[in-house]
């Protein structure tokens, strides 16, 4: 919100948000019920406790059971309580997440909104406020609670795109990723609803109790899944080379060490005179030697094949299931896409030497598979480089 005008215009939304729920509100206000404060404080506790769990996933999605206790509270005391117990909610949620004030005043605001538009869709459907509930109610209580959402969700939108940008469409896309979160919550308010107005105070305090326990459940879930997550992406980091974006040599020390052996082609790559190149023009365009060489490897193999850095400006390819002449073709496909690239100038060319050695034929050890694969592609080196050889040729080196 760096504009002048942004920030005009995100205290209006937030003023007007908060003029309307007063004034709309305040009616609904000076009608509670007072008779009821024991379970308006059970319930008021239960909506602080679960706006307090409400569990971060990403920015912008929550999940939380919040949502659901306000249904009952509306539909069983009128929207009065509901404002009530929103506007506790929306301060608890706001204090828990450290939100500032003008946030804090919105959310507030927005809850309580959400909340009258569903008492007013309820009671206009002929919906009666209080215990006896007909099945005309739980109609006109479906269609409240998608009024409660849809405002709760629409106002969110329009205030996050103003203090964010972004834009409307982008924002309620991104808000609909939680949709199925505020539709099971509303669900669940209208089973509340109907256990309470059966079991009345015993009600509020047993499903509560389920409540929190669900909400329990959700809040390890969810850390779960964030955990697994945060453990894999660490996990793919450590394999991964960070100036060439593929595998690094902890990755090959790993399929070193899997004692599964399978039939595979490995290609050992070594860049010819890359220390000439290096002095030349400097070793700033010789890593973008390396990142591009590694892009055009990964361009020309399969899905499944590995590209890895061994070290320096030498890579190693594993080819699962292939052949000595499909990896002679990978090979020769190699060479003959550098020769259609130009590095640092124009019509500079570079070229390798690959060494090719294949797994059961040649060896079934697999570190002895990669040192025959090393031992071909000097070789290659030995026989004038920008070529090929597979390690059982004892023919002249080959090239494109
Ligand atoms: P040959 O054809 O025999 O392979 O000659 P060469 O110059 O490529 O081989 P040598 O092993 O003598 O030198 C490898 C060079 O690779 C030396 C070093 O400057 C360069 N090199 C190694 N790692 C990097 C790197 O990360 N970035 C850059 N720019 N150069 C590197
Ligand atoms: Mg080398
Ligand atoms: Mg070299």
């Amino acid at each position: 919100m760096k504009k002048t005008r942004s920030r005009v215009l995100y205290y209006s939304a937030i003023g007007l948000c908060v003029v309307s729920a007063v004034v709309l509100g305040s009616r609904f206000l000076a009608e509670i019920a007072w008779g009821n404060w024991l379970q308006l404080c059970l319930f008021g506790a239960l909506a602080a406790f679960l706006h307090a769990r409400t569990v971060k996933l990403e920015n912008q999605m929550n999940y939380s059971l919040g949502t659901a206790v306000v249904f009952p509270v509306i539909y069983l005391y009128g929207p009065g309580a509901g404002i009530l117990i929103s506007m506790l909610a929306g301060l608890v949620d706001s204090l828990a997440h450290k939100k500032n004030i003008d946030r804090t005043l919105f959310n507030m605001a927005q809850l309580s909104l959400s909340s009258i538009v569903c008492g007013s869709i309820y009671a206009g459907l002929g919906g009666a406020f209080g215990f006896e509930l007909s099945i005309n109610d739980v109609w006109a209580m479906l269609l409240g609670g998608l009024g409660y959402i849809g405002t709760n969700v629409s106002l969110v939108t329009v205030m996050a795109s103003i203090a964010q940008g972004g834009g409307f469409r982008t924002r309620i896309r991104h808000q609909l990723r939680t949709i199925d979160n505020d539709l099971v919550a509303g669900f669940w308010g209208i089973v509340f609803t109907l256990f309470v107005a059966h079991y009345s105070t015993w009600g509020i305090v047993l499903l509560g109790l389920v409540f929190v326990q669900f909400s329990r459940f959700i809040e390890m879930g969810i850390r779960m899944s964030i955990e697994r997550r945060m453990r894999q992406e660490l996990e793919r980091e450590l394999l991964i080379d960070t100036k060439t974006g593929v595998y690094n040599f902890r990755y090959l020390n790993e399929w070193l060490s899997n004692p599964v052996v399978e039939p595979t082609a490995v290609l050992f790559i070594d860049i010819d005179d890359f220390k000439v190149f290096n002095d030349r023009h400097g070793h700033a365009v010789g890593d973008q030697v390396l990142v591009s060489l590694a892009q055009l490897i990964r361009s020309v193999i399969r899905a499944g094949d590995k590209v890895i850095r061994y070290g320096g400006e030498e890579f190693v390819v594993l080819l699962p299931n292939m052949t000595r002449a499909g990896a002679v073709q990978v090979a020769r496909r190699i060479q003959s896409s550098l020769r259609n690239v130009s590095f640092a100038r124009p019509g500079e060319t570079i070229t390798v030497s690959i060494g090719i050695a294949v797994c059961p034929e040649d060896t079934r050890d697999k570190h002895h598979l990669l040192g025959l694969a090393d031992q071909a592609m000097y070789e290659a080196k030995r026989l004038g480089k920008d070529c090929f050889q597979a390690w059982s040729d004892t023919a002249a080196c080959h090239s494109v």
